[in-house]
């Protein structure tokens, strides 16, 4: 059997800066520490830092006053930063800068007295934090159909942002229906889909051209993970997403020659290596890299982080 493995996939900077910030605030601060939501949507990722003492929280209402308290990679709204204030604690902000830029992005156009349109899915994290930080009207669409039934006229000034870890491709034809549908709509098209995102997914795209079957090692709840195994699906080739080489299903790979193989952006390369080695159940397995784009992206810990731990 080959398997060829996707370049880029696996961790982002987002990510592993997001990493680095829980761990540096165990090391400063001993167990416990807190963190808002997953600090990235994968298991393994939470099990560990678990076991060093990390506590992992859904409301702030959880964490005792002034306990040191990681905010997650996705983003918060402006309630829960006013919630962080008001029971005193000590607040290390993971949120990836590029969550950071579309807040940005979408504060600037509210000022502008636009209407806001929020390209996105309902419940995601990072979605509840965009729509949180947004001082005027907002709305979240997910679809095409969802602009059509958006109750607005043709002339209201409106500009959209989007989601970092959307499908660049359904993300442009949600974009062309807001440019149809009025007459005065800017936006930063799919810039907002992070570097990331795009990278992995352009690496799919290749993957799928040469292989029998996709996987995707990344978690239920990951976005990123999911639209990679839809791209998989998109382009014709049976696609999976596995969180690891537990939950993976020899028997929908046997006849298989060439398996693709990538991750999403909050799976750890060694569950990938996991299941090469599962694979290698099945019989000798030999391992090959697409060529794709190497990234050399590095986020800088936020400066209150580096001042803590100098
Ligand atoms: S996927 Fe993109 S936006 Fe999300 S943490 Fe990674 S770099 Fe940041």
């Amino acid at each position: 059997m080959k398997v060829i493995l996707a370049q880029p996939r696996g961790f982002c900077a987002g990510v592993v800066r997001a990493i680095d910030i829980v761990e540096g605030a165990l090391e400063k601060y001993g167990a416990p520490v807190y963190v808002r939501h997953e600090i990235v949507h994968n298991g393994q990722v939470v099990a560990e830092l678990k076991a060093r003492g990390a506590r992992f929280v859904e409301s702030l209402a959880e964490v005792p006053r002034g306990a040191p308290t990681v905010f997650s990679a996705h983003g918060v709204s402006h309630a829960v930063e006013r919630q962080a204030r008001r029971r005193n604690l000590t607040v290390f902000d993971a949120t990836c800068p590029l969550v950071a830029k579309v807040h940005a992005h979408a504060a600037r156009y509210v000022e502008q007295g636009r209407t806001l349109i929020l390209i996105g899915h309902a419940g995601h994290p990072e979605v509840e934090g965009t729509l949180g930080r947004v001082e005027g009207p907002v709305h979240l669409v997910q679809s095409e159909a969802d602009v059509a039934a958006l109750v607005l006229a043709e002339d209201t000034p409106v500009a959209y942002v989007t989601q970092t870890t959307l499908s660049v491709d359904d993300t442009k034809a949600i974009i062309e229906a807001l440019e149809k549908r009025f007459s005065n709509v800017v936006g930063p098209e799919t810039k907002d889909i992070c570097y990331a995102t795009q990278n992995r997914q352009a690496a799919v795209r290749a993957l799928s051209r040469l292989v029998d079957v996709v996987l995707v090692v990344g978690a239920k709840n990951s976005s990123n993970s999911n639209r990679l195994r839809e791209i998989g699906a998109q382009a014709g080739v049976p696609s999976y997403l596995v969180a690891d080489k537990d939950e993976l299903d020899l028997d929908l790979l046997r006849g298989a020659n060439t398996i693709g193989l990538t991750a999403g952006a909050s799976a750890p390369e060694v569950l990938v290596e996991g299941i090469i080695e599962a694979l290698r159940g099945l019989g000798p397995v030999d391992v090959a890299l697409l060529p794709g784009v190497q990234e050399s992206v590095e986020f800088r810990l936020p400066f209150e982080f580096l001042a803590s731990s100098a």
